[in-house]
């Protein structure tokens, strides 16, 4: 056997201990391949029904992916499925050659793997030899039901479907978002503050002429988070004493510097392929709302502070450090004009749905 055999039986079975240790309970044979792929093959049969939503050319690919793409798949270890590599894996490569041109160059190699973590968050590990990120259907789930919320309002309310160039075509009525899709928002915070996972929610059926914005939103915001894993792992290479560090103020410091980072590859992303959620940042402060809705509900409903058992920090910070960079960026590029007005319709948005989503569940808990 060569040495580099042995090292990838080590790296997987090391891989495969970490994906024991994060795996969310009750969720084991969700990551068993044979049943995913029993699940695609059970799909085939009311596929043409399902594909019949998507645009054709999302539907010829996505057939793809069920049926050739998934029986074809060999798990790396025994809790590997299909979706993180496919879905984050594209991410990934896009964000590491961006990084790259940007001067965050990785030395040591990095690997996306599944994570067993239902949550939203993915996870990154690096480490001295390989650089490991788990992320998987947790972050996917709680990603595309949110985009089809901002979607439907962004459609509803602000900017209309024609939202490919900085145009901005202020149109401020925010008070006109149809109940249907407020009480969607609302619903999902209720379940992710009752299983801290979006991913048994069911199907969410929006109208096909949402779906361009919906996938801008939606790359906008899973390259924001991929983008800030690979920050982990760039900053642990080139500080890693931060990166052992404790201390919650350094922990803080870190954390915004993996965001600044993430800002920095999302907004080069963005301005590649015209995605104005990503140019300015409002995927990762969209993002970042629905996470800071979803602790409010959790503390409405059972009285507790959800930050307080949390690692990260607090999302509303992260929103208005990231609404500065935004900014910051504006004024250099010298459109801040066009910029700032959208970015308060992004927030102006969050605030009507925090205010919403509050004022409900205090309601409904007040006459419990
Ligand atoms: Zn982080």
């Amino acid at each position: 056997m060569s040495p580099d055999k042995i090292d990838e039986d080590e790296l997987r079975r090391y891989i495969e201990y970490l994906q024991s240790k994060l795996a969310t309970e009750g969720v084991a044979d969700l990551f068993n391949c044979e049943n995913v792929k029993e699940w695609a093959n059970g799909k085939v049969n009311s596929l043409e029904d399902f594909l019949s939503q998507y645009p054709s050319e999302v539907a010829a690919s996505l057939k793809n992916t069920l049926i050739n793409d998934i029986n074809g798949f060999t798990p790396r270890t025994q809790f590997d499925i299909p979706f993180a590599r496919y879905v984050f894996q594209p991410i990934l490569d896009n964000v590491a050659a961006i990084a790259q041109q940007l001067g965050y160059r990785l030395r040591l190699p990095l690997r996306i793997e599944n994570s067993t973590d239902v949550s939203i968050t993915p996870a990154s590990r690096p480490s001295q030899d390989n650089h490991l990120i788990f992320a998987g259907v947790g972050t996917s789930s709680f990603c595309n039901a949110w985009a089809k919320v901002y979607a439907a309002i962004f459609m509803e309310i602000v900017l209309g479907p024609k939202i490919k160039s900085l145009k901005y075509r202020g149109n401020k009525q925010l008070d006109s978002v149809e109940s249907g899709t407020l009480g969607l928002a609302a619903k999902l915070c209720a379940y992710y503050a009752t299983y801290s996972t979006l991913l048994f929610f069911g199907e969410i059926i929006e109208p096909s002429e949402n779906n361009e914005i919906r996938l801008q939103l939606l790359s906008a915001m899973e390259t924001f988070v991929i983008a800030h894993e690979y920050a982990h792992c760039f900053l642990d290479e080139n500080t890693p004493v931060v990166q052992s560090n404790a201390d919650r103020e350094k922990e803080i410091e870190l954390e915004n510097k993996c965001d600044l980072i993430a800002f920095r590859i999302c907004c080069s992303y963005g301005e590649a392929v015209k995605n104005v959620p990503a140019i300015s940042g409002a995927g990762a402060i969209l993002f970042f709302n629905s996470l800071a809705l979803s602790e409010r509900v959790h503390n409405i409903l059972f009285e507790k502070d959800h930050r307080s058992e949390s690692g990260h920090p607090d999302p509303v910070k992260r929103i208005e450090y990231l609404v500065s960079l935004s900014k910051e960026k504006a004024i250099a590029a010298k459109n801040l004009d066009i910029v700032e007005p959208y970015l308060n319709d992004v927030l102006s948005i969050c605030q009507r749905l925090n205010t919403f989503i509050s004022d409900l569940f205090k309601l409904y808990q007040s006459q419990k």
